[in-house]
């Protein structure tokens, strides 16, 4: 075992993953895991999937990489048409970089470069919120809400500015019906904007269903249509950020479908690729396209693996996979019934606070006490011990501990590759409550 690999050397004792077929990976002892995470919300298609290692054999024996400074390949092409054709309203160009963080820090940038592309040079400021994660790169940490990365690189993270997520289940009141919570949750937006001065913001940059920070938490009533329409109103872009929730992962190919909006830019990556390579994307409206092509004439960014060819194969294979075989129809079946075991197994349990999320995305979060929702004292670090657990029992989930300013408990996400079916389901809820159970246990 080599010492030299940061993360291994860090971490201490890691398995050593050495294969994977459907939804199962293997490691170098024999142990076999339910790979209910797909890493985290990766693994899409689960693992081995012929027909992509297929296309990524065929690619490379043809070509693995050609700068973009110099050519376009037929990879990168067909993926551009393929996500454009699917798009929400509006987005039709599409930028193709090597993964989520790359990804918004190009819209970020992109946002940016439009504003001075139309003569609003006096823009500058990007709007967040504080339940967020956005990558780990200095733009997108900046726009990140999760304090805990973001404190020690403070003093080098540009100027972005945070209002409170839309987060039912510990900022709505009792009895506050979800249209007005939406209301007012949506008001700390105008605010900050009015705040900051209604022509110096850039853009407001949102997760549709927040993942990392939160275990799976959508917004509720009609929040991301007043979103929209404040970011119309005071001309500021509105960067949906889609890496972990979108392209199918929620039942639709775009988590924002069902709240009803298009954005002006949209990031996408993990589920793109399906970790069989690493892509992401950048999707912009033609609005922000033409005046990058009637002005300067170009973006101002690039990476040398931008637009690669093996990268564009892997989301080529994977996204036409998805859709040869009908699989959001599965992703929305099987996350219902998931929902439903999970409700089932856990609903009842004093320590589960709530069960959320959409399609096969669903977040469980952990509180000491059900009716005051206290969360577990965060030193007893529950959410590690449950991975630990879950993984002694062949389960592969995505644990993470509690965030908002100190409030909110640590939770669970789940999201299996979108080809489980129901016995693959019964398998995590049985698998997971127990590692839950253990876990518990171990601190009481
Ligand atoms: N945006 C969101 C919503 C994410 O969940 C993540 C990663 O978890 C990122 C951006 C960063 O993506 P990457 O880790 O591929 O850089």
């Amino acid at each position: 075992m080599s010492t030299h690999l940061l993360h291994r050397a860090i971490h201490g004792h890691l398995p050593t993953a050495v294969g994977g077929k459907g939804i199962e990976l293997f490691d170098a002892e024999g142990n076999v895991y339910i790979d209910a995470s797909g890493g985290a919300a990766v693994s899409c298609l689960g693992h081995g999937h012929p027909a992509v290692i297929d296309a990524l054999h065929k690619q490379l024996d043809r070509l693995a990489y050609a700068h973009t400074g110099f050519f376009t390949t037929e990879p990168a092409e067909q993926l551009a048409d393929l996500l454009v054709r699917n798009a929400p309203a509006g987005l039709d160009h599409v930028y193709l970089v090597s993964g989520g963080s790359e990804a918004v820090e190009a819209a970020i940038k992109m946002a940016r470069q439009y504003f001075v592309e139309t003569n609003q040079p006096r823009r500058r400021h990007i709007i967040a919120r504080r339940q967020s994660y956005h990558g780990n790169t200095l733009g997108a940490l900046a726009a990140g809400g999760n304090e805990w990365r973001r404190t020690q690189f403070q003093p080098l993270l540009i100027n972005t500015h945070h209002i409170d997520p839309c987060f039912a289940y510990r900022m709505q009141q009792v009895g506050e019906s979800d249209e007005v919570y939406a209301a007012r949750a949506a008001q700390q937006l105008e605010d900050k904007i009015l705040e900051l001065g209604a022509d110096e913001v850039i853009a407001f940059i949102a997760e549709p269903v927040v993942g990392a920070t939160a275990g799976a938490v959508p917004s509720v009533g009609d929040y991301f249509k007043r979103i929209r329409e404040i970011c119309d109103r005071y001309g500021v872009l509105l960067i949906l950020d889609e890496v972990m929730c979108g392209m199918g992962r929620t039942g639709t190919l775009h988590a924002c479908e069902q709240d009803g909006i298009a954005p002006d830019l949209m990031t996408v990556a993990k589920g793109l690729g399906g970790g069989y390579q690493p892509v992401g994307a950048v999707l912009l409206s033609g609005k922000i396209f033409d005046a990058f092509a009637n002005g300067s004439g170009f973006f101002q960014h690039g990476h040398t693996y931008m637009g690669h060819p093996m990268a564009a194969a892997a989301g080529l294979a994977v996204q036409q996979t998805i859709e040869r075989e009908s699989l959001l129809a599965n992703v929305v079946a099987m996350g219902n019934e998931l929902e439903r075991q999970l409700v089932e197994r856990l609903g009842n349990d004093r320590h589960v606070g709530d069960i959320r999320g959409r399609g096969l995305f669903r977040g469980i979060e952990l509180v000491a006490d059900r009716a005051t929702k206290q969360p577990f004292d965060p030193a007893l670090k529950l959410h590690a011990r449950i991975k630990k657990e879950a993984l002694k029992r062949g389960l592969i989930v995505y644990p993470m501990g509690g965030t908002i300013d100190g409030v909110q408990g640590d939770h669970v996400l789940l999201a299996p590759p979108f080809i489980v079916d129901r016995n693959d389901v019964e398998r995590i809820v049985e698998r997971l409550a127990d590692a839950i159970k253990a876990g518990i246990d171990g601190i009481q």
